[in-house]
């Protein structure tokens, strides 16, 4: 269709030419044939070729107009039929006009049918049909007209110039066709590249770029101003590189990527894909470009051409990912992930070669007191000093990552060397335990180390940190500030631990717990005021218990909670046995105050048991100040409100700091054991600190209770020291319900 239009295009200029032509020609002939033959036979002709012609002209401009749509077969079949009629007009005048004029001008007449064949072959070449038609006709003719004159010779002549000008003109009609056809897919094809290439332009941040020969910019699209920083006008005709290379251009100290992607130009070569690190109006940015060299038809390099991309930002996110999954973003050290492959790696080597790796475990003393007690900022910025103190002992070959919260670790590719291990674990111990200075506060935290060797202490990465896992907490058992190195036992005691809590999940459901209480008198009158309840533990698979072993082993798995539930019922359903003046204290641990529901707790067990809650106790120790102390404050004042009293436990044993005394009114201050111990020593140190806590208390209108005093002269001297109150076993050990309810009935048995 789209041929035919353009044939028909074609058409108004060769249906002019053909007029004028034919026109021009058939006056020529009618100069030639009037004188000979007279007005009346050739005005007539003459006559009805200028008629042929017009309605020629007038189908070929209707053709024109409506264009291949509107009916061309029927102007086609119309167009053929003037082209007969034209031709037979001709025709005639050959066979007519040399009959009249007695041969005379014959071959002129042949000659300028010819020159119309000929020049209809190559002039009128769009209307093929039409062209054989009228050469068809006007050759028959001339041929007619030569064969009746008896002039054989030129006779074959015109039959071998009519088959010519014939096969001419499929000829030049065939090359017409394919030229066309190629022009038409070559538009064609720009058309769906422009296509393509506005839709990629459109296309969220990529775009085309293009430069000169000289690598001067050219065709800039606004994307690509916009991605060079610069409005459209002012970059074309830059150099390229001028303008993404910043202040880099002069100095010509262009980054690699940058350098690489100047010598691609410089060598015209292709390139796809390649990352370039740009400077786009100061800003470091990373763009993704390819680009071919272009040729013209001669093959002449014309500059390049390519399609580009910033990927500033997915490169940003893939490097800032890449690094978060190997890196601790607080400390800057190695993650997990990267020292369990060193570790791997270390272990891989050691069996190779036959040597041996190391892992070290570290773990920070008290540092929970610390992020509790200051803050986590506080906190992040001790484990930010504790880093670099860390990465500083490391030498050659040794790696320290952080694990996670407070907990470190050091792999040592090469532990061949005996003592290395010991030694540097030493090493950070001493160095970790050194004061920080954080925020205008003096800090002390300790270091624990637990430390397995491989191959031998583990064949893969998993079983050597949980080898130096347990010798580490082994270490914190031990008190801390230790370095322990795995040994095959701790297999055992773990397990022990494990079994232990599996006991203890069962404990309160088989009945093995039960409550002791332990009396603490009056100073003066040595009569009780109070009993402490103390629980006790005798598990069928275990036998008895110490609480100092379960308890905490309960706070760590949370069993803590039911049991003090259960404590806090039991005690309180006792003490309504005994005299009104009587207390009951029980011991509460931080875990239980962090739980929302304690509050609600103690109102049942005050109102099942029907206790005062004058009578009840509670008995916290400073570690509750060391956690979320501002939960564990409201819920010890939630109870206070009720009427219960608060003591603080085992005082001056924890991080200890006498601010905690001012936020929250405790009735009574328990010095522990260990400063009763000393004082009847004679330790100084001790007594002082007992005279400064009993003043202490005073001032604030609390009472003190000395915890574990043994014998007479002990009760003697806290007597003096001005305690109030007494607990020890001198006084009474923990003893059973039944026996301490026993204890009022005899007195009054006595009494009586
Ligand atoms: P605590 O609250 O300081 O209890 C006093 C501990 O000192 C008791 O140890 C008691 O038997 C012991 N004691 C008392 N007088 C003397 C003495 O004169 N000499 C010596 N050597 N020791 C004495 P126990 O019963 O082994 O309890 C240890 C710790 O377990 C308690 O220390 C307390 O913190 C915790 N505990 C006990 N029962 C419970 C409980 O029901 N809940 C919670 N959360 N903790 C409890
Ligand atoms: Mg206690
Ligand atoms: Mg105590």
């Amino acid at each position: 269709m789209r041929l035919r239009g353009d044939e028909h295009t074609d058409l108004a200029r060769a249906s002019r030419n053909r007029m004028l032509a034919n026109a021009l020609v058939a006056a020529f002939a009618a100069a030639i044939f009037a004188p000979l033959i007279g007005l009346l036979v050739v005005g007539p002709w003459a006559c009805a070729l200028a008629y042929l012609l017009y309605h020629s002209r007038q189908t070929d401009m209707l053709l024109v107009e409506t264009g291949p749509r509107l009916g061309p077969a029927t102007l086609e079949r119309r167009q053929s039929l003037n082209s007969a009629a034209l031709a037979g007009c001709w025709a005639s005048a050959l066979l007519i006009f040399p009959w009249l004029s007695g041969g005379e001008q014959q071959q002129a007449l042949v000659l300028i049918a010819m020159a119309l064949m000929a020049s209809s072959t190559f002039v009128f070449s769009t209307s093929p049909l039409s062209v054989l038609i009228y050469i068809g006709i006007v050759g028959t003719g001339a041929i007619a007209a030569l064969g009746l004159d008896g002039q054989w010779q030129a006779m074959g002549g015109a039959i071998l110039f009519t088959i010519a000008c014939l096969v001419a003109t499929i000829e030049v009609r065939t090359t017409f066709v394919k030229a066309r056809l190629a022009e038409a897919a070559l538009a064609e094809k720009e058309e769906v590249v422009s296509l393509l290439l506005r839709e990629f332009e459109e296309n969220e941040a990529d775009w085309l770029w293009e430069v000169d020969t000289a690598r001067r910019l050219r065709a800039v699209s606004p994307r690509f101003a916009f991605a060079l920083g610069q409005p459209q006008g002012e970059v074309e005709g830059k150099p390229l590189l001028e303008m993404i290379a910043g202040s880099r251009w002069s100095s010509g100290q262009f980054p690699p990527s940058l350098h690489d992607l100047a010598e691609r130009l410089k060598n015209r070569e292709n390139f796809s894909n390649m990352l370039v690190q740009v400077s786009i109006l100061g800003e470091e940015r990373w763009w993704e470009l390819s680009g071919t060299p272009m040729r013209d038809e001669q093959g002449r390099f014309t500059g390049f051409r390519g399609v580009g991309s910033d990927v500033t930002e997915q490169r940003k996110s893939s490097e800032k990912i890449a690094y978060l999954a190997r890196y601790d973003t607080l400390t800057q050290l190695p993650n997990r992930l990267q020292l369990t492959e060193a570790l791997g790696e270390a272990l891989r080597y050691a069996v190779q070669w036959r040597t041996r790796c190391a892992m070290l475990m570290v773990d920070l003393d008290r540092f929970k007191a610390v992020n509790d007690s200051l803050g986590h900022m506080t906190g992040d910025k001790l484990l930010a000093q504790v880093s670099a103190r860390l990465q500083s002992l490391m030498g050659e070959n040794q790696m320290v990552g952080r694990l996670g919260g407070d907990e470190f670790a050091i792999v040592i590719r090469d532990a061949s060397q005996s003592g290395t291990v010991r030694d540097l674990a030493l090493r950070v111990i001493h160095r970790l335990s050194e004061p920080y200075q954080v925020d205008h506060h003096t800090l002390y935290v300790g270091a624990s180390v637990g430390s397995a060797e491989g191959p031998r202490d583990g064949a893969s990465v998993e079983e050597m940190m949980r080898n130096a896992d347990l010798a580490l907490y082994r270490a914190k058992d031990m008190g801390g500030g230790e370095h322990c190195r795995f040994e095959p036992e701790l297999h055992a005691t773990a397990e022990e631990r494990r079994q232990l809590e599996v006991a203890l999940r069962k404990a309160l459901g088989r009945d093995e717990m039960v409550l002791h209480y332990q009396p603490v008198v009056d100073a003066h009158s040595e009569s009780v005021v109070s009993f402490e309840a103390l629980i006790r533990w005798n598990s069928a698979e275990h036998g008895f218990v110490s609480p100092g072993k379960f308890i905490p082993l309960a706070e760590d798995t949370r069993l803590i909670v039911p049991i003090g539930q259960w404590v806090m019922r039991k005690a309180c359903e006792e003490a309504r046995n005994w005299p009104e003046h009587v207390k009951v204290n029980v011991n509460v641990s931080p875990e239980q105050l962090l739980e929302p529901g304690f509050h609600d707790e103690v109102v049942q067990a005050l109102a099942a048991s029907g206790l005062r809650p004058e009578r009840l106790e509670i008995e916290v120790t400073e570690s509750i100040f060391l956690r979320d102390a501002s939960v564990a404050r409201n819920a010890l004042e939630q109870v206070m409100a009720l009427g219960c009293s608060v003591a603080l436990d085992d005082f001056g044993t924890g991080y200890s700091s006498l601010g905690y005394l001012r936020k929250l009114k405790f009735s009574t201050i328990k010095v522990d054991r260990t400063f009763v111990q000393g004082a009847a020593q004679g330790s100084a140190e001790s007594l002082a600190i007992i005279n400064a806590v009993v003043a202490m208390a005073k001032s604030l209108q609390m009472t003190t209770t000395a915890e574990g005093v043994e014998t007479g002269p002990e009760a003697e001297l806290i007597r003096k020291l001005g305690c109030d109150k007494i607990q020890g076993f001198y006084f009474g050990r923990p003893m059973t319900a039944k026996d301490a309810s026993s204890l009022f009935r005899m007195g009054r048995e006595l009494r009586a």
